[in-house]
């Protein structure tokens, strides 16, 4: 006992004894929670053992691995092979902009349960925007009204500094 904690030391490394009825959350929130992205059970077994510790820790996260809806449906052969990776020529800021939209958040103080992600694919300029639904014209709004305004201030913002360093090149 630490602090009232139960933990477990081994060669220096203390690891949190995790109590029986919260392993299954534990795993639940790291593996699906708002933040977590679904890794497998060989990368949520390393993700986990050097925090916590229960009996069994392997067996049941890969139990539980096996028991989530979303990564059986996700899995399965692909119907064709992948294409290899390959650059998107791109010449100008606002010609390719690339957006994703992160969910299953926590409902914030403004009734945001959305962040946008907006990422202008010449300058790597990204932003972001907490967003109450992720609806295709809230989206385009934020983009139009958001992004839009900010890339294009600051595209024209370095081509001024490039036209008053010119002459001095
Ligand atoms: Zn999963």
């Amino acid at each position: 006992m630490r602090d009232d904690v139960l933990v477990k030391v081994r060669d220096n490394v203390t690891k949190l004894v995790v109590l029986v009825n919260l392993r299954r959350r534990l795993f639940d929130f790291t593996h699906a929670g708002p933040t977590a992205t679904h890794l497998g059970a060989t990368r949520m077994i390393k993700q986990l053992k050097p925090h916590y510790y229960w009996p069994g820790l392997n067996r049941y996260v890969k139990l539980w691995y096996k028991q989530c809806v979303q990564c059986a449906q996700s899995k399965g052969p692909p119907l064709r092979p992948h294409g290899h990776l390959q650059k998107i020529p791109v010449d100008a800021p606002l010609e390719f902009v690339t957006t994703d939209v992160l969910s299953g958040l926590p409902t914030a103080s403004d009734n945001s349960k959305y962040i946008l992600v907006v990422v202008d694919g010449f300058t790597k300029w990204l932003e972001a925007y907490s967003l109450p639904d992720q609806e295709a014209s809230t989206c385009i709004t934020v983009v139009y009204n958001g992004f839009f305004p900010v890339l294009a201030c600051r595209a024209n913002c370095i081509r001024s500094i490039d036209e008053i360093l010119k002459p001095l090149w």
